[in-house]
């Protein structure tokens, strides 16, 4: 949905497309962009300055991860109250499956939620080669790690290895 948001640096209004479900297979360029860059933000009209929306995202990375694991992020707790990033989550998610045409209702996704400034470090993450890594030789940055190693911990309970 497009929404106005100030720019900070010069405080003119713009009005940005805020994504709530960024997905691969529709836009792989803009979640190439968020994992190189972190940002996905637009350029202010007048001055030029990337204007990062603070804006609950749910971001499918399905040409690494598949439908399985998603990575969310929730607002900062100014803008929404972190008690409800959880069903805010999964709702997300419900309409991002849907939307992928999986209908099947065991179909389970684990959504890692991570701070928006991590996002970036969790989506240059190898999911794959991750979940077989004994947990006690991953090396993971600080601001993933907890949530990052709870999915990979239900992962590996499901594939048989804990
Ligand atoms: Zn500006």
């Amino acid at each position: 949905m497009e929404t106005n948001w100030g720019c900070p640096v010069c405080g003119t209004d713009n009005s940005i497309k805020a994504w709530s479900i960024l997905s691969s297979v529709d836009q792989p360029a803009l979640v190439e962009r968020l994992a190189s860059t972190g940002s996905i933000g637009s350029p202010c009209n007048p001055c030029g300055h990337i204007i990062d929306v603070d804006h609950p995202i749910l971001v499918h990375r399905g040409d690494r991860w598949g439908s399985t694991v998603l990575a969310y992020s929730p607002a900062s707790p100014a803008v929404a109250p972190i008690e409800t990033a959880g069903e805010v989550a999964e709702g997300l998610a419900i309409i991002l499956l849907s939307n992928l045409g999986i209908t099947d209702p065991s179909h389970e996704a684990f959504i890692v939620m991570v701070p928006r400034l991590a996002l970036r470090n969790l989506l240059i993450r190898d999911v794959r080669a991750d979940v077989h890594t004994p947990p006690g030789q991953l090396r993971l940055p600080a601001d993933i790690a907890g949530s990052y190693r709870s999915v990979l911990l239900r992962l590996r309970q499901r594939l048989g290895y804990e």
